[in-house]
């Protein structure tokens, strides 16, 4: 059977996102409401824009049902702005800012480390687990730091950690659903089969 995954759809990249999982072999749902996460495997949390996010998170009564997710230990797996939502500290360069978030993973995401979006940038990044390098698309994104030993860095460029995994929690801070390369996604469905 294919792993059912649902796709964060309030704001985002969410049509790249189904596109590569469906690639892969999955079926998708897009998940606006607290029933769209009935039955799914994993969660991806696509990038945008986290300010929104987290207020359509709220007006949509999914913090919660997502944290009950998580504690059963359904990977959820966030992009850029998908990784600032699930951070338990949110900043901008050196200053912690009043942002509410999900708190799932013990990290501090530094919101729009590289710039703006003018100084968005494509590089090659070695990540563990993958034998060749992946080309990483970087659109405004996070830097990533780890506040305890369970978050894991599984990648990193010169200016810090750009994915990190604390258990069933990823949390990347490129786009791998702009490129063609499907093995992130790949790794991510191993991972949601492996817990069903
Ligand atoms: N800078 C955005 C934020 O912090 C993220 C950008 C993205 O997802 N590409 O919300």
């Amino acid at each position: 059977m294919k792993p059912h995954i649902g796709v964060l759809a309030l704001q985002g990249g969410v049509a790249e996102h189904m596109d590569m999982l469906d690639t892969v072999g999955c079926t998708t749902v897009g998940v606006r409401c607290p029933s769209d996460l009935r039955g799914i495997k994993g969660l991806v949390m696509p990038g945008g824009e986290s300010t929104a996010l987290i207020k359509l998170l709220i007006r949509w009564d999914l913090v919660s049902p997502i944290r009950e997710l998580a504690g059963a230990g359904i990977p959820i797996w966030g992009t850029c702005a998908g990784s600032v939502l699930l951070s338990s500290e949110i900043s901008e360069k050196s200053h912690r800012i009043n942002q509410p978030s999900l708190e799932l993973a013990p990290v501090r995401a530094e919101r729009n480390s590289f710039g703006r979006q003018a100084a968005s940038f494509q590089e090659d990044i070695i990540i563990s687990g993958l034998d060749k390098p992946f080309p990483g698309v970087f659109i405004r994104a996070p830097l990533l730091f780890p506040l305890s030993d369970s978050a894991e860095v599984i990648c990193s460029v010169s200016e810090g950690a750009v994915f990190v995994r604390c258990g069933n929690i990823w949390l990347c801070s490129f786009h791998p659903e702009l490129t063609d390369d499907t093995r992130v996604h790949r790794m991510f469905i191993e991972e949601a089969v492996i817990g069903s």
